[in-house]
């Protein structure tokens, strides 16, 4: 009794693992040959870069990708290349992280939050309620929770409404066998270390849409230098769309594309790795009294990059005594329910440029949203010591409430 309660978890909860070998090569080879934007090209060379959004267009099975300099860029690019601007209205969920709001904000638009349900997927009632407000949805997988996308896209549609899809944490997954970012006219994702795949900044956009996909790499700053990519639209549809559309520059370059192809190669191992890791986590805090597991749909294929669980109605000088508890033993919990933003956490009253909105049912949720990253350099050892300390925390604190009555 008394050792497992002075167990202590030493790990690092944001060490990455390190690039791979393969990528590493790559790098070096665009350093020694120097040319790193990604339209310096030598004769009939390629690049790094347009191959990139070859290959995952490819693996996504979209016609068109782009690279770009980040998740957040991909996500406002998105909603320029549809022609959101000034005063326009957009649905986006109140559970996710501050580029979603931001990249909103940063065309002119402004968020309109649709809640959050107990399995921290979008509400869809909420948004059947509020689908008659916007033309845009901006859906967050936040967390690599994925809604009933089915149920989600019939009413996007029925609505009129244009879903573009932020996968920053969904990258490998997929809804009844529908990979994540092919449901929405565009999926975006997120390529920077705290994600599946690792170039420190990074995004990438994808579409069928040809004339999406045109002002998207007119957008990231292709100059008239469209041709040179390699998952574009024909000349023709650059033709329509090239006088007026803005150089917004943000464009990936050959070294972070080089870092990239080979960690794509192996993005399905990856997810397998999470997932064991994932599931040693959940099945080590089931059935712990007072804490809620999110359940995964049968239909869902995720990826446990991180895990969340619930401490519904619990006081937050409760929930706060967990943290800090599990914390002393080396354990790094997040809490989407405390009131001011730390580090990458924040909830949507937070982000003060967007109008004011309340959403009681979402706040009780959020109040008990607790939150963990799931580095790959934890082992599954290291996972079933992290549940058994949180196991542990959670049950002496919610025996005490008891107590207290
Ligand atoms: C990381 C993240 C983004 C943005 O990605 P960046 O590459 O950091 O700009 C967008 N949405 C969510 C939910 C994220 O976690």
């Amino acid at each position: 009794m008394t050792l497992l309660m002075t167990e202590r978890f030493t790990g690092n909860f944001t060490q990455q693992d390190p690039i791979p070998e393969e990528a590493i090569a790559a790098a070096v080879e665009v350093m020694r040959h120097g040319r790193i934007h990604r339209y310096n090209l030598a004769g009939d060379e390629q690049g790094d870069t347009a191959l990139l959004e070859q290959e995952f267009a490819q693996i996504m099975g979209a016609k068109y990708c782009l690279a770009v300099a980040s998740g957040g860029y991909a996500l406002a690019t998105a909603l320029r290349a549809i022609g959101v601007g000034q005063g326009d209205k957009v649905l986006t969920n109140a559970f996710t992280l501050a580029p979603v709001p931001g990249a909103i904000a940063s065309v002119g638009g402004t968020p309109i939050y649709v809640g959050v349900t107990e399995d921290l997927t979008i509400d869809l009632e909420d948004l059947a309620a509020k689908a008659q407000d916007a033309k845009v949805l901006m859906l967050s997988h936040m967390r690599g929770h994925l809604c009933d996308m089915d149920r989600l896209m019939e009413i996007c549609t029925a609505a009129g409404v244009t879903v573009i899809e932020d996968c920053a944490h969904t990258m490998g997954a997929s809804w009844n066998g529908t990979l994540s970012g092919r449901h929405g006219l565009i999926g975006c994702y997120s390529c920077q270390t705290y994600k599946h795949v690792n170039s420190g900044e990074g995004g990438l956009l994808i579409t069928d849409d040809a004339e999406v996909a045109a002002r998207a790499i007119m957008l990231s700053g292709s100059y008239m230098l469209y041709s040179r990519h390699l998952a574009a639209p024909e000349p023709e549809v650059f033709e329509r769309v090239k006088y007026d559309t803005p150089n917004i520059s943000g464009r990936m370059d050959n070294l972070r594309a080089a870092i990239l192809r080979p960690q794509l190669r192996d993005l399905n191992t990856q997810v397998d790795r999470w997932n064991e890791r994932y599931r040693t986590l959940e099945a080590g805090l089931r059935d712990t009294p007072g804490l809620t597991v999110i359940e995964r749909p049968e239909a869902e294929v995720y990826v446990g990059s991180s895990i969340q669980f619930l401490l519904l109605d619990w006081s937050p000088e409760a929930v706060q005594e967990v943290l800090t508890r599990c914390g002393a033993r080396g354990v790094e919990l997040k809490w989407f329910g405390v009131p001011e933003p730390v580090a990458f956490t924040s909830r949507y009253d937070s982000w003060r440029y967007a109008p004011a909105q309340s959403l009681p049912d979402s706040d009780r949720i959020l109040a008990g949203i607790i939150d963990m990253r799931v580095p790959l350099t934890f082992s599954l050892e290291d996972c079933a010591l992290i549940a058994r300390i949180i196991r542990a925390e959670v049950s002496a604190v919610w025996q005490a409430q008891g107590a207290d009555g």
